[in-house]
Protein backbone atom coordinates (compact mmCIF):
# COMPACT_ATOMS: atom_id res chain seq x y z
CA UNK A 1 0.00 0.00 0.00
CA UNK A 2 1.17 3.39 -0.66
CA UNK A 3 2.13 6.08 1.58
CA UNK A 4 -0.70 8.66 2.50
CA UNK A 5 0.07 11.92 0.47
CA UNK A 6 -3.16 13.86 1.19
CA UNK A 7 -3.75 16.53 3.78
CA UNK A 8 -2.62 15.65 7.11
CA UNK A 9 -5.02 17.29 9.08
CA UNK A 10 -8.01 15.77 7.87
CA UNK A 11 -6.31 12.24 9.76
CA UNK A 12 -6.47 14.19 13.23
CA UNK A 13 -10.07 15.05 12.57
CA UNK A 14 -10.67 11.46 11.99
CA UNK A 15 -9.11 10.16 14.95
CA UNK A 16 -10.66 12.55 16.75
CA UNK A 17 -7.22 13.73 18.40
CA UNK A 18 -4.15 15.83 17.36
CA UNK A 19 -1.58 13.84 16.15
CA UNK A 20 0.96 16.04 15.94
CA UNK A 21 1.60 15.46 11.92
CA UNK A 22 2.62 19.30 11.12
CA UNK A 23 5.54 20.19 13.83
CA UNK A 24 5.23 23.61 14.16
CA UNK A 25 1.73 24.07 13.32
CA UNK A 26 0.21 21.83 15.93
CA UNK A 27 0.94 23.83 18.22
CA UNK A 28 -0.75 27.27 17.33
CA UNK A 29 -4.24 28.46 16.86
CA UNK A 30 -4.04 27.19 13.00
CA UNK A 31 -4.23 23.50 14.06
CA UNK A 32 -7.23 22.27 12.14
CA UNK A 33 -8.48 20.10 14.91
CA UNK A 34 -8.30 23.12 17.52
CA UNK A 35 -11.11 25.13 14.94
CA UNK A 36 -12.82 21.96 14.00
CA UNK A 37 -12.58 18.90 15.82
CA UNK A 38 -15.20 16.75 14.49
CA UNK A 39 -14.78 14.34 11.57
CA UNK A 40 -14.35 15.39 8.03
CA UNK A 41 -16.92 15.52 5.57
CA UNK A 42 -20.65 15.72 5.07
CA UNK A 43 -21.16 14.00 8.27
CA UNK A 44 -18.36 14.43 9.88
CA UNK A 45 -20.91 16.01 12.94
CA UNK A 46 -22.49 13.23 13.33
CA UNK A 47 -21.59 11.67 16.90
CA UNK A 48 -22.49 7.97 16.07
CA UNK A 49 -21.78 5.02 19.40
CA UNK A 50 -18.61 3.19 17.97
CA UNK A 51 -18.98 -0.30 18.42
CA UNK A 52 -16.09 -1.97 20.22
CA UNK A 53 -14.77 -3.50 16.91
CA UNK A 54 -14.78 -0.12 15.92
CA UNK A 55 -12.66 1.36 18.92
CA UNK A 56 -9.83 -0.96 18.12
CA UNK A 57 -9.73 0.03 14.60
CA UNK A 58 -9.90 3.80 15.37
CA UNK A 59 -7.00 3.08 18.27
CA UNK A 60 -4.93 1.28 16.06
CA UNK A 61 -5.36 3.58 12.80
CA UNK A 62 -4.42 6.65 15.20
CA UNK A 63 -1.41 4.97 16.51
CA UNK A 64 0.02 3.88 12.78
CA UNK A 65 -1.22 7.61 11.20
CA UNK A 66 0.82 9.11 14.92
CA UNK A 67 4.12 6.98 14.03
CA UNK A 68 3.49 6.74 10.06
CA UNK A 69 3.75 3.79 9.57
CA UNK A 70 2.22 1.08 6.74
CA UNK A 71 -0.43 -0.99 7.35
CA UNK A 72 2.17 -4.68 6.94
CA UNK A 73 4.96 -3.25 8.64
CA UNK A 74 2.65 -2.06 11.56
CA UNK A 75 1.19 -6.08 11.62
CA UNK A 76 4.69 -7.08 11.65
CA UNK A 77 5.87 -5.22 14.82
CA UNK A 78 2.76 -6.71 16.17
CA UNK A 79 4.04 -9.68 15.35
CA UNK A 80 6.92 -9.54 16.46
CA UNK A 81 5.86 -8.05 20.21
CA UNK A 82 3.71 -10.80 20.68
CA UNK A 83 6.67 -13.44 19.81
CA UNK A 84 8.86 -11.37 22.37
CA UNK A 85 9.46 -12.35 25.96
CA UNK A 86 7.46 -10.08 28.67
CA UNK A 87 3.88 -7.78 28.00
CA UNK A 88 3.06 -7.30 23.96
CA UNK A 89 1.71 -3.85 24.96
CA UNK A 90 4.61 -2.61 25.95
CA UNK A 91 6.66 -4.62 23.26
CA UNK A 92 4.93 -2.78 20.53
CA UNK A 93 5.37 0.53 21.79
CA UNK A 94 9.15 -0.24 22.36
CA UNK A 95 9.57 -1.13 18.95
CA UNK A 96 7.77 1.78 17.73
CA UNK A 97 9.53 4.56 19.85
CA UNK A 98 12.96 2.54 18.57
CA UNK A 99 12.42 3.46 15.08
CA UNK A 100 15.22 6.43 13.99
CA UNK A 101 12.57 8.31 12.11
CA UNK A 102 10.59 8.85 16.07
CA UNK A 103 13.87 8.91 17.74
CA UNK A 104 15.31 12.04 15.63
CA UNK A 105 11.62 13.51 16.18
CA UNK A 106 11.67 13.21 20.08
CA UNK A 107 15.37 14.41 20.09
CA UNK A 108 14.30 17.55 18.50
CA UNK A 109 16.15 17.28 15.24
CA UNK A 110 12.98 17.78 12.94
CA UNK A 111 9.96 19.26 14.00
CA UNK A 112 7.77 16.10 13.28
CA UNK A 113 8.31 12.33 12.18
CA UNK A 114 7.23 12.98 8.92
CA UNK A 115 10.41 15.69 8.39
CA UNK A 116 12.58 13.56 10.71
CA UNK A 117 11.39 10.47 8.18
CA UNK A 118 12.48 12.86 5.39
CA UNK A 119 15.56 13.65 6.56
CA UNK A 120 16.81 10.12 7.54
CA UNK A 121 16.19 9.13 4.14
CA UNK A 122 18.44 11.78 2.75
CA UNK A 123 21.40 10.35 4.59
CA UNK A 124 21.43 13.68 7.66
CA UNK A 125 22.02 11.18 10.44
CA UNK A 126 24.99 8.89 11.66
CA UNK A 127 24.28 5.61 14.21
CA UNK A 128 27.13 4.73 15.95
CA UNK A 129 29.70 6.96 13.24
CA UNK A 130 27.92 4.95 10.69
CA UNK A 131 25.17 6.49 7.94
CA UNK A 132 21.85 5.02 8.50
CA UNK A 133 19.04 6.15 6.03
CA UNK A 134 16.35 4.17 6.90
CA UNK A 135 13.45 5.28 8.66
CA UNK A 136 12.20 2.58 10.30
CA UNK A 137 15.62 1.17 11.28
CA UNK A 138 15.60 -0.02 15.01
CA UNK A 139 17.60 1.71 17.46
CA UNK A 140 19.07 0.08 20.67
CA UNK A 141 19.57 1.19 23.94
CA UNK A 142 23.38 2.35 23.94
CA UNK A 143 23.20 3.94 20.26
CA UNK A 144 24.60 7.50 19.71
CA UNK A 145 22.68 9.44 16.84
CA UNK A 146 24.24 12.12 15.50
CA UNK A 147 23.44 14.90 12.94
CA UNK A 148 25.90 14.75 9.83
CA UNK A 149 28.78 17.76 10.02
CA UNK A 150 27.91 18.70 6.93
CA UNK A 151 24.09 18.59 7.57
CA UNK A 152 24.30 20.45 10.53
CA UNK A 153 23.74 24.15 9.31
CA UNK A 154 20.69 22.85 6.51
CA UNK A 155 17.49 24.60 7.79
CA UNK A 156 15.11 22.18 8.82
CA UNK A 157 17.19 21.12 11.14
CA UNK A 158 18.46 24.51 12.04
CA UNK A 159 15.07 25.07 12.60
CA UNK A 160 13.93 22.46 14.59
CA UNK A 161 16.89 22.74 17.05
CA UNK A 162 16.00 26.23 17.77
CA UNK A 163 12.16 25.41 17.73
CA UNK A 164 12.63 22.15 20.24
CA UNK A 165 16.36 23.32 22.17
CA UNK A 166 14.08 24.96 24.95
CA UNK A 167 11.92 21.49 25.50
CA UNK A 168 12.41 18.63 27.50
CA UNK A 169 13.17 15.01 26.21
CA UNK A 170 11.45 12.12 26.58
CA UNK A 171 13.69 10.77 29.47
CA UNK A 172 14.97 7.77 27.85
CA UNK A 173 16.41 9.68 25.66
CA UNK A 174 19.59 12.47 25.99
CA UNK A 175 20.48 15.32 23.93
CA UNK A 176 22.98 17.45 23.21
CA UNK A 177 22.31 20.26 21.09
CA UNK A 178 25.55 22.07 21.29
CA UNK A 179 27.06 19.04 19.20
CA UNK A 180 24.26 17.57 17.04
CA UNK A 181 23.90 14.13 18.81
CA UNK A 182 21.32 12.35 21.49
CA UNK A 183 21.50 9.05 22.65
CA UNK A 184 19.17 6.41 22.89
CA UNK A 185 19.55 5.36 26.65
CA UNK A 186 16.97 2.73 27.31
CA UNK A 187 13.85 1.09 25.82
CA UNK A 188 10.90 3.24 27.35
CA UNK A 189 8.11 1.57 29.35
CA UNK A 190 4.54 1.90 28.22
CA UNK A 191 3.20 4.35 30.91
CA UNK A 192 6.09 6.52 30.23
CA UNK A 193 5.10 7.76 26.40
CA UNK A 194 2.86 10.15 27.71
CA UNK A 195 1.76 11.21 24.00
CA UNK A 196 0.18 8.05 22.71
CA UNK A 197 -3.34 9.05 22.35
CA UNK A 198 -4.92 5.49 22.76
CA UNK A 199 -5.18 2.11 25.35
CA UNK A 200 -2.98 -0.46 23.24
CA UNK A 201 -4.77 -3.37 24.42
CA UNK A 202 -7.33 -2.12 21.82
CA UNK A 203 -4.59 -2.40 19.36
CA UNK A 204 -3.19 -5.68 20.49
CA UNK A 205 -7.15 -6.82 20.88
CA UNK A 206 -8.10 -5.50 16.98
CA UNK A 207 -4.89 -8.05 16.27
CA UNK A 208 -5.70 -10.90 18.05
CA UNK A 209 -9.29 -11.06 16.17
FE1 LIG B 1 -3.14 17.58 13.54
FE2 LIG B 1 -1.10 19.26 13.62
FE3 LIG B 1 -2.96 19.51 11.70
FE4 LIG B 1 -3.49 20.13 14.25
S1 LIG B 1 -2.04 21.15 12.87
S2 LIG B 1 -4.77 18.97 12.89
S3 LIG B 1 -2.32 18.55 15.37
S4 LIG B 1 -1.52 17.78 12.00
Amino acid sequence: MARYTGPVCKLCRREGMKLYLKGERCYTEKCAYDRRPYAPGQHGRRRAKLTQYAIQLRAKQAVKRMYGILERQFRRYFEKAQKMKGDTRENLVQIVESRLDNVVYRLGFAVSRNQARQLVSHGHFLVNGVKVDIPSYLLRPGDVIEVKEKSRSIEPIKNAVEFNSSKEVAPWLEVDYDNFRGSYLRYPKLGEVRDLPVNVQDIIEFYSR
